[in-house]
């Protein structure tokens, strides 16, 4: 029986902070989709670095290329990590229309349930309980207003080092929830089998323990 646990949510709505916690409290493996990803849009960036859109041709060289998920969470990119940093804001910036593009979700998917057939996860990102897990024991759908997102999201970059402007972080925020939402393959959507949870009203700890209460609650209905 499977005991994963889906977390899906806009960006910087505190996902991989929460959903660290959840798998270390329930000893599952940590699984973050958004670094797969970025990793795709690193090797991009690195290798195009003055392109402004998605060349589709020039990603196609880069889909040919192995992308592997590691315990721990480190991504290799045909086995070596990338000098790039996958929170680099010219990251940021073509992660949303390089991730709409069908065939770097099927990539991108094909990795996380490689994983997934390996271990039980707590997996997080945007379509894992609609498209990567429609099957995990526990679906989870996180939301914070865009405001206390652009801020948390400015605390992380800050922490690497980098200079950031709160408006330029914010419209990115707007900018990829708008194309995340929207586009045409596995768009980010919170569907009525999802248990939705305000991390802007609740705060971490709330929604930490709302998801273990209601997770072990289901646990106890499959042994
Ligand atoms: O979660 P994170 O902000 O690192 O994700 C970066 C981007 O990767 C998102 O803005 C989204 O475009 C894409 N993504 C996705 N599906 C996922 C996880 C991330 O499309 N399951």
């Amino acid at each position: 029986m499977r005991r994963d646990i889906a977390i899906d949510g806009p960006s910087g709505s505190g996902k991989t902070s929460v959903g660290s916690c959840i798998a270390s409290e329930v000893d599952l493996m940590l699984v973050d989709s958004g670094l797969l990803y970025r990793v795709f849009t690193a090797a991009y960036v690195d290798q195009f670095p003055s392109d402004r859109c998605v060349q589709h041709d020039r990603l196609a060289g880069i889909l040919e290329r192995c992308i592997s998920y590691e315990v721990g969470g480190t991504v290799l990119f045909d086995g070596q990590v990338l000098g790039l940093s996958l929170q680099d804001p010219k990251v940021d910036r073509l992660v949303s229309p390089v991730s709409a593009v069908p065939e770097v979700r099927a990539a991108v998917n094909r990795e996380l349930r490689r994983i997934a057939a390996l271990h039980d996860v707590v997996m997080v990102g945007r379509d894992i309980g609609t498209t990567v897990l429609p099957n995990a024991l526990l679906k989870v759908f996180i939301t914070a207003d865009p405001d206390i997102r652009a801020k948390r999201r400015v605390v992380q970059l800050e922490r690497l080092g980098a200079p950031v402007d709160y408006e330029a972080v914010l419209s990115n925020i707007r900018e990829r929830d708008a194309i995340d939402s929207s586009r045409e393959d596995s768009p980010l959507r919170c569907t009525e089998d999802y248990v939705k949870l305000d991390n802007s009203a609740d705060g971490p700890d709330g929604v930490v323990q709302a998801i273990l209460s209601e997770y072990r609650r289901r646990l106890e209905h499959v042994v």
